[in-house]
Parts: structure tokens; C-alpha cells; sequence
């Protein structure tokens, strides 16, 4: 759309503007005049009067103001007390259109919501019309929509965009940046200012407010908002879950365009994969949402990084309570406290009543999306303002009493728009914004002292470093986590040579991730094992992510700062495993390793044409030892089928060659099969069942399906309970974490009318995923009967965690039961999970052990096996394993603590100095001190002294020993219960493999002889 030409009524000059300003504010015009002198003296004190309540940035008296547009601002508006004088008007400008130009109606009338689209036209005819607003491309999602960043700043600031980018980045590199240069670019560097809107798809207003924000701080001409413009470089993403703000918006908006259809309330799917989770991809960047965040943020390195959420009365702007990430900087804490002490403090006395800081929200996980910044030695931080819901107004009521945080309670019952919501998330978002603008050299100056106390970590609180030996067992693993850690910034050398440090010696090529880099402690973050005491405030989300124990990759903390010195190599190319052929030149056979690479399981699919086995023990070829599971290929089986003719063994060579390089391994040519047995490694036809309640877990397993090429036929519960035939479709069904009640998954969703999921006129964004016209009911007492037929005729059912609710409570998985387990603590964390069966084709690949995702449930019993089911005794106040020592903070069971940004033995040196003195001086010191056999158990979680590996826990021997992964034969079939979730947000990686190899040797799962007695204790 075109806007040459504004609509003239909008537009109105300085006197005019000033009668109606003064009609709108109800004050004499005196008093416009006065406030208008006044705040030019007296800048920003002015708008802190209470008396002020109404007008004061009535400071835009020079300027007209949009009429029509702002007696709609009133209208929607239910409460004068839900407004400020930052936003109760809007500016007129000639030239740049305002979003009831572009749209129709204002940003925050009742009952409208904006699609993706809409926004975006409405942000690019700004900045067509606007030489202060930018906007950019910086991503695509999994359904195709576009991800943009709107830039809104002084033209001075836009044309010299590229040389703020630099400074800061120069600024946030104190290893080439001088104390001196630094000043300077202190002073002269704009700091960037990242808000991002509608995350969370059911919380719509946000995307609303961003345009009319995006055009006020474009036009606005009095001096606060001018102070902004010309100090902060303003970026914002008005949607970050495109695909899920076009459901959301189809259900709401398509309720309106036909008042009797049928629709959910809440969308059933938001993005391709998850949910409610899109923010908790912050570790593992498996969404395209947080690939776009994290490369945009590298780009321009912004201050600041704040994300819009709704859900609060009525406006939450976060500090959290702590306990906070003990590898953060302590600065930025107090910066999270100075942005919300000030928001807080204007908007109280602006008379907005509940307003508020320091509540939900731990600070813990870095793994919310706004930790992108604190990764980065930046801020992050994020609103829950009143929801805007479906746009409709209504009655809204709390219960919230006086609490020492919340001296101004949130009304008990009021009306409430989504104006309303507009409102005050964006006077909070300017009052921020103005803050930043009035002390930008104080932010810039915490920016650079965090990135040199950063770059100092080292040599202060340390580690010094981490390494990635060379010989780890799981390379590609190992080159999975390293490139990730790259896409998050993090610098990677590599060893050139042998080394030896704290008495353990290190090959050439083992990798080194240094902690006297910029980025040392997102690193340090991932990387270090985390404490937390279950009698600190009640977590947040998980407690323990420790990434090198959930990839099951070997990384090993390392504090002596010599390590500094060893010769290494910067890794400037993204890491990959090697692969290739080697050997034999004209073989009679190829064997790989297989070591439960994921990259192993897709070449396995890539091939399906490849006839792989696997062997069912251990063998040593070409000087090499070969684990139990390791592909082999022959020669004249296998070329025969791939290759034509005579040249069949040269296409093998080749195929292999390649494929060894994409999926990192390394096929030996040997001159005869290893004499194992073996069977067939199979690529077959894989199901995933979903309900209709729920979809937000399982998306990780489907994402991590998709990551490593297994393909799958997506299926709901109607389709298991409507099909008595499951065998002749599928081999193997894989039903990811949904309910631990097991009857709710057999119920589903209930309700008198028909309730569609699908692609309509009014709704064509949903339905894309998986489609119904009804989704009411659940797989029902048949599809349990269905999916035992197809388990005894060979097929292999999968639950996940919660999952094996379904199989225990119906019977399928005889005798296993799932324990009550109340007084277990165990928050989601990393733990240790012996292999106890290692003839099992399941765990093929793996070492004794592995650092596996459980959550607090299920813990399963099997009949007969005395081991876990550990029963905590009457006296036992928390195991002798409890993380209950200690405060929260950083480091296992056995470790101490570290406060960053300064030494460890900070103040020794001062105390052994004082008391040598001491004891010169002749004064004595006080010396002060301080079976079924039918059920093989798999997996067990470890002795509770190995149990925990990262996280908390309390009354760990009731999990102790327990089992924790299950293969129980039914039939012909098996079903396999995992208590962890092996794909737990692109965190978990290591135990992908353990799901790979079930549907990998889905036809043998009972290899390996005899399941083992269960030995007693
Ligand atoms: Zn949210």
C-alpha cells in the first residue's frame, strides 16, 4: 500500500492541537502551557508527579496530534488509571502513516487482533515513509513465514547503523580494545535496544503494540521521546512465533467472521514442533526462531534483549527471586533491578495500580530465550503484562494481597482491554528506553566491564578452560556440541600437539574452549555441573543441564591456567566429524564403528537400499577394537545393490567415502567379514502417535526425528483406535511424554459439539500439522486393544516418560508398575543411568553409563526385582546425596562454589599475611574449623552416591537403582518404556541413540540371549 498522501482530518496544527489536547485532558489551557515550559526545564521529573497524572507528555504540545486517532485511544481505553501521558495520544505526522491508516483501526481497539502479514505491511509502510525506520529479513520458519526486525532510531544513528555495530562489538572484545579506546567508544557508541513480541502466541498484544511504538518513536517530537531516538538504536521483532500468531489469530479472528462455527479456544499447535517450549530452546537453537534470534544477535550485539510476555496483574516487569545463574555476572543483576525499579517507580506514580517486580521467575536455566543475552554479557529481561487475550474486553479479577514486592496491588476486579494491555506495556518498554537513553554511557561501560571481567575469567574465578579430549568415544557428538557451541559465538581451538595438564595427558587435535574469551561464561554456563537445593525458593523449570553429560560427550574442567599455553589453533570453520574409507583397498567387507552417533542412524536412512548389519558382539578388525552394534557391510551383498554390474564394489567405495564424510564415520575395508553373529539393521516404517489434548512435549522427539532423518507417518490417537490393522502399517510406534494419567489419554477431549482442527476460510493457518474435523475422545478402550494386537504380532511400541502411564495402568507391560513417589525430588535434571543390559541391541554404542533428562516421574517397579525401590526411612531427612549442604550455585555434589568476577582465594593472601603477623606478635589464634522374565531392565539409574550428575535432588535412593529403561516382550513385539525423556529439548542428544537403535533393530530386540537374572542385593 501506498501513503503519499496522509488523510488531511488527521492532521492538525499547534493551536488547534492545543484546544484538543486541552478538551482531551480535561485541563485549562493554562495548565497544557504551563506543563509544556516546564517539562523543557525540568525534563523528566515532571512526568514522575503524581499530580500529573493525566497529560504531562501533553510536553508535545508543539506538535499536532492525530485527532480521530487518539479519541480511540480514549475509547478503548477502560480506566484512565490504564493509561499515561506517553500513550493516551497519538502524534500526527504528514508523512508517516499510522496503523489506522494502514490497518483500519488503532493499535489496541476492542476485538482485533493483526496477522503476521498485516503487521509486517504495516511496519514497512513506516519505514518506506520514514527515513528513522528500518526494516529487516532475519529469518524463515519452519511453516515459511517471514522473521523481521524493524529498526527505529535518529537518522544520524540509521546512517552510522554498521559503525554502531562494530563499536560495540569492538567494545565487547577487551582483548583488542584499549581502557582508552574503550572510553571513547563508550561515549560515542548508541546502545541497541531488542524488544520481541508475542513468543508465546496465546499472548497477543505485544505485536500490537510494537507498531504503534515502532511509529511513535518515528514521529513523536517532544523531548523524552527525542532522547531515546537519539541515544538508543530501538530493534524490535514484532512476533517471534510467526506460525503460531497466525493460529491464534485464525481461531480468534475466524470466531468473529463466523460467530457459529465450532473452534478451540486455544490452539492445539503453535509453531512445527512445540509450544508453550518455542523459549526454552535457548541451549540447544534447534527452532528456526532461535537461529534467527541468536544470528541476528551476534549481528548487532544490542544491550539490551527483552521479551514481551502476558500473563501477569497487571504489569510484571521481571527481576525474578533468584536463586539466580551462578555463572552470570553479579552487574547484570543489579542491571535487571535498576531497569525494573525505574519502570516501577514511574508507573506507580503515574497511578497505575499493580505494577510490580521481584516475582515468578528464577533466573536459573539459561534457557529461557532471552538468555541469548546473558550468554553474551548482556541484559536480558521480559514483561508478563494483563493479558490482551482474544482482544474482547472484559471483567478481570485477583486475589493478589500486600506483599513487601507488591505494595501496590492489582485491583480485585476491574474491566480490562487490550488497550488496556497496550498501554502499559508500552509506557514500561519508553520508560525503559528513556533510561537507557539518559545513562547510555553507564550501560555501555557495565557492557565493557562484563565482557572484561569475561575475558578475565580465567585467570580470576576460572575455570581456565575445558577440554574435549581427541579420543572421545563419540566423536560426531563431540563435533555436534562443538558446532553448536560455535552457532552460540563461543570460540573453539584445537590442541596441536600433545599436552599434559593437572596429570592427565591430552592428544593432539582434543579441543579447547578457553574462559579468557568474551563469551567465557555462556560456555562455563553449559558446560559446568549445577547444584541446587530443593530448600531454595521452588525452581522455575529444569535445575541441571549440564550439555556435555547430556550429549554424552566427555569434557573435562580444567583450572590450571597453563593450560592457556598450550599451542592450539582457532576453529574458524564449523566442527564436523571426520568420516571417510580406509583399509583394505578391494575388500570383502566395510565395517564401521558404531558408537551411537546420531549421524549413524542417518546414514542408515539416507541408505535404506545398504544392506547394514549390525554385530551382536564386540570384534577387532584391522588392529581396531568394534563395539557390539557396529555396522557391516559386504561387499557382494551390498554392492550388488547399490552398484551395477562389475563396478558394483567401486559405487560401494564411493557411496561410503561420501556418506563418511557428511555423517562423520569411517567405513574400514577388511578382508574378511568379522565372524560375529549378526542381523539386519532396519529402516522401517515408523509411526507417532498424538493426542489431541496435548502436543507441546512430543515436538521434541518429532524435531529430533526430522533432525536426523528417521521418517515417520504422523498419526493420532483416533487413527490407533480406528485402525484393528496397525501391524500391516507400521513396525514401530513411538508415543511421546502426553499424561501420566493413563484414562485421560483414553478420554481425550470431551464436549457436546464437534470441535475441528483443521483449514477452513476463517482458519486457514491451522490444520497443518495434523487435521480433524472433530477432536473430541481419545484412543479409547479399542485403540488400547488395537495396540496390543499390534504389539503381540511383532510390532514395537515406544513410551516416553509420562507415556508409560498407558502401558502399566492397562496391563500391556506385565509387571511393571509405576511407584508413588512423593517424597522424591528430582526436578529436571541430568542423572546417571547405568547400562545393566548390555546385550541389549537398545543400548548398543554406549559406555557403562549416561547422563539422561528425568523430571521427578515415573519411577518404575518391576515385579520381583528388589533392586530400587528404595524406601526412604522415617529418619532420613534428605539421603546422604542431597543437595542440601549448600546454597544453590554452581558445581556437583562434591564441588565448591564460584562467585564470578573475582579470585577464589580473594582475601586469603590478606588473612595468612595478618595472622603470620599474628603469631610474630607471640598471640595464640583460635584454631577455628569449619522378574520377570519377560522384562529386561536395560537401563537402571545409578547407586545413589553416582546418582546425581547435575541438578538437585532430595531422597535420591528412592530412584536409586530403580529401572530406567524397560524392554518388556508382549508377544511377538516388545513395548519399551523410557522413565527419562530421551529428546528433551535439543538438549539430550547423547540419548537419542537409545531410541534410534530400538526402531533401528526393531526386529531384534531380543538379541543378546537370555535376559540377565536380576541379581539381589
Ligand atoms: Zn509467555
Amino acid at each position: 500500500m501506498s501513503f503519499a498522501t496522509p488523510r488531511a482530518h488527521h492532521v492538525f496544527r499547534s493551536l488547534a492541537t492545543i484546544r484538543a489536547y486541552r478538551v482531551f485532558a480535561r485541563l485549562p489551557l493554562a495548565t497544557v502551557r504551563a506543563i509544556t515550559v516546564r517539562a523543557i526545564t525540568v525534563g523528566l521529573m515532571l512526568v514522575v508527579l503524581p499530580a500529573l497524572s493525566a497529560p504531562t507528555s501533553g510536553l508535545q504540545a508543539q506538535q499536532a496530534i492525530d485527532e480521530e486517532y487518539t479519541a480511540l485511544i480514549r475509547e478503548f481505553t477502560t480506566e484512565e488509571f490504564f493509561s499515561t501521558p506517553y500513550v493516551d495520544h497519538l502524534p500526527a505526522s504528514e508523512t508517516v502513516p499510522t496503523p489506522l491508516d494502514v490497518l483500519g483501526h488503532i493499535v489496541g481497539a476492542a476485538d482485533v487482533l493483526s496477522y503476521p502479514a498485516e503487521i509486517y505491511t504495516y511496519m514497512r509502510a513506516v519505514a518506506d515513509a520514514s527515513p528513522r525506520v528500518q526494516v529487516h529479513t532475519i529469518g524463515r520458519t519452519e511453516e515459511g513465514r517471514e522473521l523481521i526486525l524493524v529498526i527505529v532510531s535518529s537518522e544520524e544513528n540509521l546512517r552510522n547503523l554498521e559503525v554502531h555495530k562494530a563499536n560495540t562489538a569492538r567494545l565487547g572484545d577487551p582483548r583488542v580494545t584499549s581502557e582508552a579506546e574503550a572510553a571513547s567508544l563508550i561515549s560515542s557508541t548508541v546502545p541497541m535496544y531488542w524488544a520481541t513480541g508475542a513468543i508465546h502466541s496465546p499472548e497477543t498484544g505485544s505485536p500490537e503494540m510494537l507498531m504503534e511504538l515502532v511509529y511513535r518513536l518515528a514521529v513523536e517530537d517532544t523531548e523524552f521521546v527525542r532522547t531515546i531516538r537519539d541515544n538508543v538504536i530501538f530493534m524490535a521483532t514484532p512476533v517471534i512465533e510467526v506460525d503460531g500468531r497466525a493460529k491464534v489469530v485464525d481461531l480468534h479472528m475466524g470466531a468473529r467472521k463466523d460467530p457459529d462455527a465450532n473452534l478451540p479456544t486455544r490452539p492445539l499447535y503453535w509453531g512445527q514442533y512445540v509450544a508453550h517450549d518455542n523459549n526454552r530452546d535457548g541451549m540447544g537453537l534447534s527452532l528456526a526462531l532461535s537461529q534467527a534470534v541468536v544470528r541476528t544477535f551476534l549481528e548487532y550485539r544490542p544491550i539490551v534483549f527483552h521479551d514481551l510476555h502476558e500473563s501477569a496483574s497487571h504489569l510484571y516487569t521481571s527481576t525474578g527471586r533468584g536463586p539466580y545463574n551462578a555463572w552470570i555476572d553479579p552487574i547484570v543483576i543489579n542491571e535487571w533491578n535498576r531497569l525494573a525499579y525505574k519502570e516501577v517507580e514511574v508507573m506507580t506514580a503515574l497511578g497505575v495500580p499493580g505494577v510490580y517486580t521481584h516475582d515468578f521467575y528464577d533466573g536459573w536455566a539459561p534457557n529461557y530465550m532471552m538468555w541469548v543475552a546473558h550468554l553474551h554479557n548482556g541484559i536480558g529481561r521480559f514483561y508478563e503484562t494483563q493479558g490482551a487475550g482474544s482482544g474482547a474486553t472484559r471483567v478481570i479479577r485477583t486475589d493478589v494481597e500486600r506483599q513487601w514486592h507488591r505494595p501496590n496491588t492489582p485491583l480485585p476486579e476491574v474491566v480490562w482491554s487490550i488497550r488496556n494491555n497496550v498501554n502499559l506495556q508500552q509506557s514500561a518498554l519508553m520508560i525503559a528506553l528513556n533510561e537507557v537513553a539518559n545513562t547510555r554511557e553507564e550501560f555501555m561501560s557495565n557492557f565493557w566491564r562484563k565482557s572484561q571481567r569475561s575475558v578475565g575469567k580465567a585467570l580470576a574465578e576460572g575455570p581456565a578452560a575445558y577440554v574435549f579430549p581427541a579420543d572421545d568415544r563419540r566423536p560426531g557428538q563431540q563435533a555436534t556440541l562443538l558446532a553448536l557451541f560455535q552457532q552460540h559465538g563461543f570460540e573453539i581451538h584445537r590442541a596441536d600437539e600433545d599436552f599434559e595438564i593437572e596429570e592427565t595427558e591430552y592428544g593432539e587435535g582434543s579441543y579447547i574452549v578457553r574462559m579468557d574469551q568474551p563469551f567465557s561464561r555462556g560456555a562455563d554456563m553449559l558446560l559446568d555441573k549445577q547444584y541446587y537445593n530443593p530448600n531454595d525458593p521452588r525452581p522455575y523449570d529444569d535445575v541441571g543441564w549440564t550439555q556435555g553429560a547430556l550429549y554424552d560427550v566427555e569434557t573435562v574442567r580444567v583450572e590450571d591456567t597453563a593450560i592457556l599455553d598450550v599451542p592450539m589453533t582457532f576453529q574458524k570453520d564449523r566442527i564436523k566429524a571426520p568420516g571417510g574409507v580406509a583399509g583394505e583397498r578391494s575388500p570383502r567387507a566395510y565395517v564401521i564403528n558404531y558408537n551411537a552417533d546420531n549421524g549413524l542412524t542417518s546414514f542408515a536412512f539416507a541408505y535404506p537400499q545398504l544392506l547394514i548389519e549390525a554385530a551382536e558382539q564386540g570384534f577387532t578388525a584391522e588392529d581396531r577394537d568394534f563395539n557390539a552394534g557396529s555396522f557391516i557391510i559386504r561387499v557382494d551383498g551390498a554392492g550388488g545393490r547399490i552398484g551395477i554390474g562389475a563396478d558394483g564394489a567401486n559405487v560401494l567405495r564411493a557411496t561410503l567415502a561420501e556418506a563418511g564424510r557428511q555423517y562423520g564415520f569411517t567405513a574400514y575395508g577388511v578382508d574378511s567379514a568379522p565372524d560375529v553373529s549378526t542381523h539386519r539393521i532396519e529402516t522401517p516404517r515408523v509411526a507417532v502417535m498424538h493426542t489431541w489434548t496435548t502436543t507441546q512435549t512430543e515436538g521434541w522427539m518429532r524435531l529430533g526425528l526430522d533432525q536426523y532423518g528417521v521418517p515417520f507417518e504422523y498419526i493420532s490417537v483416533h487413527d490407533v483406535r480406528d485402525e484393528p490393522n496397525l501391524r500391516d502399517r507400521y513396525d514401530v510406534i513411538l508415543f511421546g511424554p502426553s499424561s501420566a494419567n493413563a484414562l485421560s489419554i483414553i478420554e481425550g477431549l470431551q464436549g457436546d459439539d464437534p470441535v475441528p482442527w483443521q483449514a477452513s476460510e476463517i482458519t486457514p493457518n491451522i490444520g497443518r500439522q495434523a487435521s480433524t474435523d472433530d477432536m473430541r475422545g481419545g484412543l479409547g478402550l479399542e485403540g488400547v486393544l488395537n495396540l496390543k494386537t499390534f504389539v503381540e504380532s511383532g510390532g514395537v511400541f515406544v513410551t516416553l516418560s509420562s507415556s508409560a502411564s498407558l502401558p502399566t495402568h492397562f496391563g500391556l507391560a506385565r509387571g511393571v508398575s509405576i511407584r508413588r513417589t512423593p517424597d522424591l525430588w528430582a526436578r529436571g535434571g541430568v542423572f546417571r543411568a547405568a547400562i545393566s543390559d548390555e546385550e541389549s541391541p537398545i543400548v548398543y554404542g554406549y559406555g557403562d553409563d549416561l547422563g539422561v533428562y528425568f523430571n521427578t516421574a515415573p519411577v518404575f517397579r518391576v515385579v520381583g526385582d528388589s533392586i530400587g525401590g528404595g524406601q526412604q526411612s522415617d529418619e532420613d531427612l534428605g539421603g546422604p546425596t542431597s543437595t542440601t549442604s549448600r546454597r544453590t550455585g554452581r558445581g556437583g555434589v562434591d564441588d565448591t562454589d564460584v562467585i564470578q568476577g573475582r579470585r577464589g582465594d580473594l582475601g586469603a593472601a590478606g588473612v595468612a599475611a595478618f595472622e603470620a603477623e599474628e603469631e610474630e606478635n607471640g598471640e595464640e589464634e583460635e584454631s577455628g574449623s569449619g522378574s520377570a522374565d519377560h522384562i529386561r531392565t536395560v537401563m537402571r539409574y545409578a547407586d545413589v552416591e553416582d546418582l546425581l550428575i547435575s541438578g538437585g535432588m532430595r531422597n535420591g535412593e528412592i530412584l536409586a537403582g530403580s529401572p530406567a529403561l524397560l524392554d518388556v516382550t508382549l508377544g511377538d513385539g516388545h513395548i519399551v518404556m523410557f522413565s527419562f525423556n530421551p529428546f528433551w529439548r535439543s538438549e539430550t542428544l547423547g540419548s537419542y541413540g537409545l531410541v534410534f537403535n530400538t526402531i533401528m533393530h526393531y526386529r531384534n530386540l531380543s538379541a543378546g540371549g537370555e535376559p540377565p537374572l536380576t541379581d539381589d542385593e
